[in-house]
């Protein structure tokens, strides 16, 4: 059984604000919680080997992607570190993997989720697939229903577990923190968090006959509202996408991995 782990950082135990996650900016605290990074990874880890797992794939997922030193992750995990990668946040899932666990996630735009964003705090307010909000969890189940691979386990704050609950069949959620605001939360203490982490994959394993992989209707209709209409105009350059609003482009996808890629390239184009 192949277990494919994907790791963000603002959904990580104790974390509350961007400088705790940024290496560039007044970043007092990063190592500190690059560290807490990989103790709440390896606690999936250990459930999930415990649980009959032969293989975990585990991708460093948040900004530069290059946050979980490889010395720091459970040595029968492999690690994919570094980016661009052309899959993101899912780099290296396939048809091979039987579960998906995200851990240290965070709730989509427009949440009140901390550190709630959807890719880019700067300039995306909203991604919707066929008129349904999505965050990255749900952009990224998305892609592991693609392959036919259920997301068994979230971990964040209270309101991204809110988030996976709503959308996902079968998931566990771990709350590592409770969300008082997007800048603000009140935490267990990590030691607390790696037994209930490590506990969930366990059961999630071990329950995953009752889970389902993500799949919307397809074809899927992509829809991404701006912060500003500069942000759309930027990304309006690539012509497969259609200018619907002040603010907002869209598009049409036949399968979720080519929604999943396209909706990135929009919002590198309107980052620019
Ligand atoms: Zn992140």
């Amino acid at each position: 059984m192949n277990v494919y782990v994907s790791v963000d950082m603002e959904g990580i135990s104790g974390v509350a604000d961007w400088r705790q996650t940024d290496p560039g900016k007044d970043s007092e605290d990063y190592d500190h919680f690059r560290a807490l990074m990989a103790q709440d990874v390896n606690a999936a880890v250990e459930g999930a080997l415990a649980a009959g797992a032969t293989g975990v794939l585990v991708n460093d997922s948040h900004g530069s992607m290059r946050n979980v030193l490889v010395t720091a992750i459970h040595p029968r995990a492999e690690l994919i570190s570094g980016s661009p990668k052309r899959m993101s946040m899912v780099e290296g899932l396939d048809a091979s993997f039987q579960a998906v666990f995200m851990v240290g996630y965070h709730s989509r735009a427009g949440s009140p989720g901390v550190l709630n964003h959807t890719y880019s705090s700067r300039v995306l307010a909203e991604c919707r697939f066929n008129d349904r909000p999505l965050g990255e969890t749900g952009l990224n189940a998305a892609v592991a229903g693609h392959f036919g691979v259920p997301v068994l386990l979230v971990t964040g704050d209270d309101v991204v577990a809110r988030e996976a609950a709503d959308l996902l069949t079968g998931v566990r959620t771990v709350v590592v923190k409770q969300a008082l605001g997007r800048y603000a939360a009140r935490c267990l203490h990590p030691e607390r968090t790696r037994d209930l982490i490590r506990e969930a994959a366990g059961d999630a394993l071990a329950a995953r006959a009752g889970a389902r992989p993500y799949l919307p209707d397809l074809p899927l209709r992509v829809e991404l509202d701006f912060n500003d209409s500069g942000h759309a105009e930027a990304a309006e350059l690539l012509p497969a996408f259609e200018r619907t609003g002040e603010r907002t482009l869209a598009f049409t996808a036949a399968d979720a991995l080519y929604a999943y890629r396209m909706a990135r390239v929009a919002i590198r184009l309107a980052a620019i």
